[in-house]
């Protein structure tokens, strides 16, 4: 594979992996100590979360389930329609579990909350939100989220996980999206 040149596709770099790397740690460490004793499970949301969730999940210090959960959020672009659909519903039963939902981004929140809301008829003991990303001046809705890595400004960002129609992904770190490359 050839590596496309990309630089002028991004902006600024918001976030690189080594500051996520350590942003990571420290919201593990919190979550560690938080569910001490407790049966916490970790739902990602896909397919954005992969990567917060391949690396948070080993930054715990003990063995936790994973599910994982596929909505779309009708709309095309960069922006969320808040009109949720399941592609992939969770395989395991939530009744009783402490579950901890990991989302890449919160921009408008209609997601999320929508996910809250499904989920509060699941039978879950607790539900809480780990979000690496939020922007908070793009909510829409207010959603409790419990543990934030980093609060940016209100732009599409691409990169660890995150995709402009399914590109970028696969980068390291985290970039705004020069709008050229979507207007
Ligand atoms: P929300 O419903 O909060 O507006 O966002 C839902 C989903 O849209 C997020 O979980 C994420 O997958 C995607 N999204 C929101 N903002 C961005 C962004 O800046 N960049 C990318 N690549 N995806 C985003
Ligand atoms: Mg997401
Ligand atoms: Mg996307």
């Amino acid at each position: 594979m050839r590596a496309a040149d990309i630089s002028d596709d991004l902006t600024d770099v918001l976030a690189t992996e080594e500051e996520i790397l350590a942003k990571l740690d420290e919201v593990a460490a919190a979550v560690a100590a938080d569910y001490e004793g407790k049966d916490l499970v970790l739902v990602g949301v896909l397919k954005g979360a992969i990567m917060v969730m391949a690396d948070f999940s080993r930054a715990l210090p003990t063995l936790v389930p994973m599910d994982w959960m596929a909505v779309s959020s009708y709309g095309a672009g960069t922006k969320s329609s808040g009109v949720v659909q399941i592609r992939k519903d969770l395989d395991t039963d939530l009744s009783g579990k402490h579950v901890l939902i990991v989302e890449d981004i919160i921009d408008s929140g209609l997601t999320l909350s929508w996910l809250l809301e499904n989920f509060s008829s699941r039978g879950a003991a607790s539900v809480e939100v780990f979000a690496l990303f939020r922007k908070p001046d793009a909510a829409k809705v207010e959603v409790h989220c419990r543990y934030v890595g980093f609060d940016i400004p209100n732009d599409f960002v691409v990169g660890y996980g995150l995709d402009y129609d399914e590109r970028y992904r696969n980068l390291r770190d985290v970039a705004v999206l020069a709008p050229h490359v979507y207007s």
